[in-house]
């Protein structure tokens, strides 16, 4: 078996594309512009075409929407609009020889986190993606767990409140709408008198470290969301960690300290007591997972092993 996997995080506007070694540390990377509208196959060909040269023994991809895993179909995704019923898995195995597995971005992400940062201890985890958007992905007994239809671990979209403010998914209240960057910046023009331009999250967290008020009020009511949105993951699954990733994740104690202190007024003990909360330091997780996960598929010893958590 090679040692490296390519691991390729299709997002909207951008793909990264790394070679992984078995550790998960990326010893190459480039980034290449997605171009949905030229379509499917222009993509897999001008990634086929990258990749000429490198040596590796599988490849793994994460994109962003929902992936029948089985077949490496895409199936939805409102940012690589023409994309869906295509399978990637079929293309790219047909141009590579490799085996190649395919899978949601935040999947793939959270298995990245899970390997490298947690290295495959807890049983398990709820993993959470902190961006634009929020994504997820839940870790059960060792395994991605993607439901029926692949769509487990919308962790985003679940409704926070019944008339909150319009998430992108089209309703309102969802977690993603109170911390997903646009829901970060909306709270920014609510509190602070005057917002950071260009106004980022990380711009928001520096005025809260530099002892804005009003950033730090933002910084509140975005853990305190998100504490409510995993208090509810916690209550159903119990689970061993949460971890969190994602440019947002970088705000530290900013975000940690009100979901912790949501955790701490939970009737319900135990579950919060015990639960791990996990930030390790922001990589190309997507990146990471996709190789790491395509190397474990591609190998029957390592796919055995996976149970073992
Ligand atoms: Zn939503």
């Amino acid at each position: 078996m090679k040692k490296l996997s390519v691991g390729i995080d299709v997002g909207g506007t951008f793909t990264k594309i790394g070679l992984v070694d078995a550790k998960g540390n990326v010893v190459h990377s480039l980034q290449i512009p997605t171009e949905p509208k030229k379509g499917p196959l222009n993509f897999v060909r001008r990634t086929v075409a990258l990749l000429n040269g490198w040596s590796f023994g599988s490849v793994g991809l994460g994109l962003a929407g929902g992936v029948d895993a089985r077949t490496g179909t895409l199936l939805f995704a409102p940012n690589l609009k023409g994309w869906t019923g295509f399978s990637f898995k079929k293309a790219f195995e047909k141009s590579l020889g490799v085996s190649v597995v395919v899978d949601n971005d935040a999947n793939v992400a959270v298995w990245g986190g899970y390997a490298v940062a947690l290295k495959k201890r807890p049983c398990t985890v709820v993993g959470v993606t902190l961006g634009t958007g929020i994504g997820g992905g839940l870790i059960i007994d060792g395994r991605l767990h993607r439901g029926a239809t692949g769509s487990a671990g919308e962790i985003g979209h679940q409704v926070l409140e019944l008339n909150g403010p319009r998430c992108h998914c089209g309703r309102r209240g969802c977690l993603e709408a109170y911390a997903g960057t646009y829901g970060i910046q909306r709270l920014a023009r609510q509190f602070m008198r005057r917002p950071p331009s260009p106004l980022t999250p990380k711009a928001v967290a520096d005025a809260a470290r530099g002892g804005n008020r009003g950033a730090r009020k933002v910084w509140d009511v975005v853990g305190a969301r998100l504490g409510q949105g995993l208090a509810n993951l916690i209550l159903v699954l119990n689970p061993d960690a949460i971890l969190l990733l994602g440019g947002v994740a970088r705000a530290g104690s900013l975000v940690l300290d009100p979901v912790r202190r949501v955790f701490a007024s939970q009737p319900f003990r135990e579950p919060f007591k015990t639960v791990v909360l996990a930030a390790p330091s922001d990589r190309d997780w997507g990146v990471v997972g996709a190789a790491l996960l395509s190397r474990e598929r591609s190998s029957p010893v390592l796919g055995r092993l996976l149970v073992k958590c």
